[in-house]
């Protein structure tokens, strides 16, 4: 999130000195690792938690268009940083990889039936393909079919535009490309504190992360708190009132590997499955082809646990220290609606091993367990946010954090996440330099052609923006 501002700043105000601090020994070792998180470049082509059945039957796409939307901001942006030579090649952080959508069950696959026929003809979801036929399911992803009941009704729906992402590889571009332009970059720094001083800049403390030895504080007119879960807590030091009432819920993930080349060849595609009644949208399980650093693995989860620590990294006494008097209300209460996500949590935390090894059956019948090994994935924060009728909710998107006069702002919970990194972060330039926009915008629209419209509005110019931007990425099929 932070190379992504960055690199929009310098493109914007190349007079402006940009400077990032990392705890740890290098960027993009927390959510933003490639094994930290699943990669997929969230477009909602095939991700079922954006298109809810509702009370009526009918399916309802506004999330799903809106996450496409977003993540085609983000192409944008990539694409003119691909050929303006700012980021070399493109395919050492994106691939073609066609996304999969697969249930099983008599309801279900009328519920796939139904959304197929909702967003097939939408722009944005051109080349979306549904059968209910093993052999046609078989061609797309030849794993899951071997093995299944003959009886059982199965669906697919497989679209080829689909894209794997390592947002680490992504970041490190981003980075050294902010360093080319004359940003300064220093790891293993921790910012301990903020403190606004009496002549409006912001002073930041200091330690070095190893040892704990206080450096020189620097001072800055604005500050972008991209500390992922550790967000909260220095948004919390700035002592800015717009951070009361907000909290966090931590929940930790693990994901099966296999880098078997066998496997690995069967399986080229992300397959997202229907997330169980009751079970909050980041569980929804997918089976992946992931690509990093040109080699291919595959990943199947995730399954959810519960860790107090608001980082990977983090320590025990995260979530405790998060708690003040303006957010205990508000968690509570988030807690006390959220029940149900206490019980799944509990549920996956108790869950045997088997027990999990035959959810990646479900999707993959002949699993061999031999060939897969368990990884820990990065830690989310979920938002936990004041609600005027329920005093507290928790929620599973992301929040923009800004204080009233434009000077700080952070980046709060994680999904859609690194797909929606650029939107997200104009956001950012939205809130904070309202009296810039109007300048920046040529520029803007320059980067992001679609910049302050909605593609879906367009078809003719839909298609042509998905197809420039496919050829740029190098991910045209
Ligand atoms: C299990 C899982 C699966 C996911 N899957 C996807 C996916 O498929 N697609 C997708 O688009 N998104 C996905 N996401 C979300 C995505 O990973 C995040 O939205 C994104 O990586 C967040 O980037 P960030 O820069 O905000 O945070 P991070 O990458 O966590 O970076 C924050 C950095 O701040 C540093 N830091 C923290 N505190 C301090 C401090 N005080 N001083 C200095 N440095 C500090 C940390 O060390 C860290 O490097 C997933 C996340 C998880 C956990």
């Amino acid at each position: 999130m932070s190379a992504t501002l960055g690199s929009l700043l310098q493109q914007l105000q190349p007079d402006w000195n940009i400077q990032l601090f990392e705890r740890l020994g290098d960027i993009a070792l927390e959510s933003s690792n490639p094994w930290n998180n699943a990669g997929t470049g969230h477009a909602a082509l095939c991700e079922l938690n954006y298109t809810p059945e509702r009370a009526d039957g009918t399916i309802a796409i506004e999330s799903a268009v809106k996450v496409n939307e977003q993540f085609q901001v983000s192409r944008q942006f990539w694409s003119y940083l691909v050929d303006s030579g700012a980021l070399p090649d493109p395919s050492a952080f994106i691939t073609a990889t066609p996304h999969m959508s697969f249930v099983w069950g008599e309801s279900n696959v009328e519920y796939l039936r139904k959304r197929y026929e909702a967003l097939k003809d939408h722009p944005l979801f051109a080349g979306l393909e549904y059968s209910e036929d093993a052999r046609t399911i078989r061609s797309w992803a030849p794993l899951m079919i071997p093995g299944r009941k003959k009886s059982q009704p199965i669906a697919a729906t497989r679209i080829a535009s689909g894209t794997d992402v390592d947002f680490g590889a992504l970041s490190h571009l981003l980075t050294k490309n902010l360093v080319a332009g004359g940003a300064k970059v220093t790891t293993e720094v921790l910012v301990t504190s903020l403190k606004r001083q009496k002549d409006g800049l912001w002073k930041l403390g200091l330690r070095t992360d190893i040892g704990g030895t206080p450096l020189p504080p620097v001072t800055a007119r604005f500050v972008f708190v991209g500390a992922g879960g550790y967000a909260l807590g220095l948004l919390q030091k700035s002592g800015i009132k717009e951070i009361r009432g907000f909290g966090g819920f931590p929940v930790s993930g693990e994901f099966l590997r296999t880098d078997n080349p066998d496997v690995v060849a069967r399986h080229a595609a992300k397959v997202y499955g229907k997330a169980a009644v009751g079970s909050p949208p980041m569980s929804v399980p997918h089976l992946d082809l992931r690509v990093v650093d040109g080699t291919g693995s595959l990943m199947f989860g995730p399954y959810a646990g519960f860790s107090p620590r608001f980082l990977k990294t983090g320590s025990l006494v995260d979530l405790f220290a998060s708690i003040r008097w303006h957010n205990i209300v508000p968690m509570v209460a988030a807690g006390l609606g959220n029940l149900g996500l206490v019980k799944y949590l509990i549920g996956q935390l108790l869950a045997r091993p088997e027990t999990k090894f035959a959810e990646l059956k479900q999707f993959y019948p002949e699993a061999d367990p031999k060939d897969w090994y368990r990884i820990t994935a990065g830690q989310r924060v979920q938002v936990i946010k004041k609600d005027k009728k329920k005093l507290g909710v928790l929620q599973f998107g992301t929040e923009v954090v800004a204080s009233a006069d434009g000077s700080i702002a952070g980046l709060l919970g994680a999904s859609p996440g690194a797909s929606t990194a650029v939107p997200i972060m104009l956001t950012v330039l939205e809130k904070c330099f309202p009296g810039q926009l109007e300048a920046w915008k040529p520029r803007l629209t320059e980067m992001i052609p679609s910049y302050g419209t909605a593609l879906s509005d367009d078809p003719a110019v839909a298609a042509q923006t998905l197809a420039r931007t496919a050829r740029s990425l190098g991910i045209q099929n």
